[in-house]
């Protein structure tokens, strides 16, 4: 989540195996499970030797999004050019990694829709809508988004952000089964992709902003019957907790935690290892957010923030590492966990790597938890460093929050669920850096309400504050995780990028909010070839190959947090959503890009409100409509910059709002939470905002 309180805008804002495996070959049991595309344990396990494919969502049960494939390298990429393009029917945020199998590709886009192409001609197979409840809208925090889909003996498998599992068949689009993960009616959403690990199925939630309680939960593939539940954070102690592990971590919490959830969503990163046979969860942010009216009497709050490493077999606990005690500031452990054997002071380690929001690049044996090393690749001041058994040595000012205070980073962290990538060859790690801080203010007043969102935040606040408001500056940064160090950077002009991909070719590619997809030499960050598109580009590539020819695919589509983070981005880096998609020599051309939107009008509306309206109004818009419509009102794109609202449709603002006239589109009916009176001074304060812009009040 992601806000900027008043008058801080800029502020925020893989068994063993079998060798070289050929799949889709003539073996009968292959063809029983649907031909060509069978993906079975053994064909994932080995998937890193699969080089024409991207089987799973980091490509390899490592997430390493390396790939083996070298026609295009440096001698050719200037043959580099679009082979085909799909629309995808959108301008909201497309955050999805296509998944490649045996020559088609399968991606999904906003509204948890699925897609299937042929991957060499772009032919559209098939689409499977899975209708998702417009006004469930109301419950995500960030966009309608989906990060990808998973592939499975034949069946391709999404979350909706309704909260459903859904399994269909990966010839036709047809459903296969589909079940509620997730309370219905209740505040969660699924936007992560599903993970597939021992013949299970695994998805988590995300919600935490609202006051839920989180979990993963694991289905036969098959079947689609729930097999296990993990929960990252204890529940109500007078119903006892589900186990063991959990009766001790209810230990390090205090006060009434669970009746707001106490949050712990995990809404991006889990991986495999097949080896150890264990599953690793990244775990979010508590809910609310601020410590001291969370958990009153202190404690750490586990699983909070944490890696958690659990039995893949049967969901049991092993060991946990938490990346923030007692978070404090929306420093989920959600964003992408990597898994690399490194030397380590003359010994091989497995590790699982990760950068989490609260900027710095941790080192985890993979084994028993151990931490190995951490250092900050942003500039923070909510710590100074991490101490040798792996805690933050904090600021106590970011902690108290006595006085509120800019505290760097902010809510989006200094690297959000943009998938990195790390390529054996250079020994780097590749990922988008973003420096910001937030202002945090507590709200003291804060009390648990569950039609709306539930951080704690106090959104009028305009007081003293302590710490200076960060730049905004973004990169794509190279870290080499066995010394902790940046080895280059490439800053950008607009401070937000995308996930990367990396090729045993020497290439890495990543794309960026002004529209850029960029390809930079992987040793030194030298800039080898760049595309232009219309939108900002926030997914990460990937490459596969189909009858000898490689491509290079790309969602194309900005959404998701960037759009909530006001900076001027406005309406530049949003439009058609597209899947792009690049080989040697391709010749494709898109449509002219969109006219940009003319200016902000004087609104002509008139609306009988108070100065003492326009306040309240300001504070309601806070907790009911920033979420979508974007901070002050000047929306990033993907839902209607109210400032822009005409005559006509202010006449009708309170049916909008209260009576769900337009919530086929998205615009969920609030008449379970504001009335008649509040609505008027929501629109006295758009009203105000549109002014505003014109250079009026
Ligand atoms: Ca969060």
């Amino acid at each position: 989540m992601h806000l900027a309180p008043r008058r801080s805008l800029a502020a925020f804002l893989v068994f063993s195996l079998v060798g070289t495996l050929a799949c889709g070959d003539s073996d009968r049991g292959i063809d029983m499970l649907g031909g060509a595309g069978a993906v079975d344990d053994a064909r994932l396990a080995n998937a890193d030797a699969d080089e024409e494919n991207w089987l799973t969502y980091g490509r390899t049960y490592k997430e390493q999004r390396h790939s083996p494939l070298t026609q295009i390298n440096e001698a050719t990429i200037g043959r580099l050019g679009l082979a085909w393009w799909a629309p995808m029917g959108t301008i909201r945020g497309l955050e999805a990694t296509p998944l490649v199998v045996d020559g088609k590709i399968f991606v999904t886009s906003s509204w948890s829709i699925m897609h299937a192409f042929d991957a060499a001609t772009g032919e559209q197979l098939w689409t499977y809508d899975p209708q998702v409840n417009r006004a469930h809208a109301r419950y995500v925090c960030c966009d309608v988004v989906n990060r990808g889909p998973a592939f499975y003996r034949g069946k391709v498998y999404a979350g909706t952000i309704d909260g459903r599992m859904v399994s269909v068949a990966a010839e036709t689009g047809e459903l296969v089964w589909e079940t509620q993960t997730t309370p219905e009616g209740e505040a969660y959403a699924v936007t992560g992709a599903p993970r597939i690990a021992d013949g299970k199925i695994l998805i988590g939630n995300g919600g935490a902003e609202y006051g839920v309680r989180g979990y993963v939960t694991a289905y036969d593939a098959e079947t689609g019957e729930e097999d296990w539940r993990v929960y990252t954070v204890p529940g109500d102690p007078a119903d006892g907790q589900e186990t063991a592990a959990l009766e001790e971590a209810a230990k390090t919490w205090s006060g009434d935690w669970w009746q707001a959830g106490g949050g712990g969503t995990a809404w991006d990163s889990m991986v495999y290892d097949p080896e150890l046979g264990l599953v690793y969860i990244g775990v979010g942010n508590g809910s609310p957010w601020y410590e001291r009216i969370r958990s009153p009497g202190g404690g750490d709050n586990l699983y909070l923030s944490s890696i958690l490493a659990v039995r893949a077999s049967d969901g049991e606990y092993v060991w946990h590492y938490q990346t923030t005690p007692a978070d404090n500031w929306d420093y989920t452990a959600t964003q992408p966990l990597m898994l690399a054997e490194l030397e380590i002071d003359g010994r091989e380690r497995k590790v699982i790597m990760q950068a989490p929001k609260n900027g710095f690049f941790y080192v985890i044996d993979r084994e028993t938890g151990e931490f190995l090393s951490g250092e900050a690749f942003a500039d923070v001041n909510w710590a100074t460093g991490i101490d040798e058994d792996g805690r933050p040595i904090e600021n106590p000012a970011a902690r108290s929050l006595e006085t509120p205070m800019h505290v760097a980073p902010g809510p989006n962290g200094s690297h959000n669920w943009h998938p990195m990538s790390y390529s054996p060859q250079t020994g780097y790690v590749y990922f988008p850096v973003y420096e910001h801080s937030m202002l945090h203010a507590i709200d003291e007043d804060w009390e648990y309400d569950r039609s709306t969102i539930n951080i704690g935040a106090n959104f009028t606040y305009d007081g003293e504050t302590v710490g200076e408001e960060m730049p905004m500056v973004g990169r794509l940064v190279a870290w080499d995780p066995v010394s902790q160090q940046e080895v280059w950077r490439v800053e950008h002009p607009n401070p937000l990028s995308g996930g990367t991909l990396s090729t045993a070719s020497g290439l890495v590619f990543q794309g960026r909010a002004d529209g850029q997809l960029r390809a930079y030499r992987a040793t030194d960050g030298h800039l080898l070839w760049s595309f232009q598109h219309e939108t900002g580009i926030a997914a990460a590539p990937v490459t596969y190959a189909v009858d000898g020819t490689q491509y290079v695919a790309v969602m194309a589509g900005w959404g998701g947090p960037e759009v909530l983070i006001n900076m001027g981005l406005g309406d530049g880096a949003t439009g058609p959503g597209r899947l792009l998609v690049f080989a040697l020599d391709g010749a494709a051309t898109l449509p002219e890009p969109m006219p940009p939107l003319p200016p902000i009008e004087a609104p002509t509306f008139e609306l009988a409100a108070s100065a003492t309206d326009v306040e309240a109004g300001e504070e309601l818009y806070g907790l009911n409509c920033w979420g979508c419509h974007g901070a002050a009102a000047a929306s990033g794109g993907i839902t209607p910059d109210l400032r822009r609202t005409t005559a006509d449709v202010h006449a009708v603002f309170e049916d909008i709002v209260l009576g769900g006239q337009r919530a086929a589109l998205g615009m969920p009916p609030f008449d379970d939470r504001l009335n008649p009176d509040e609505v008027r001074q929501i629109q006295a304060y758009v009203l105000s905002r549109a002014r505003e812009s014109v250079g009026e009040n």
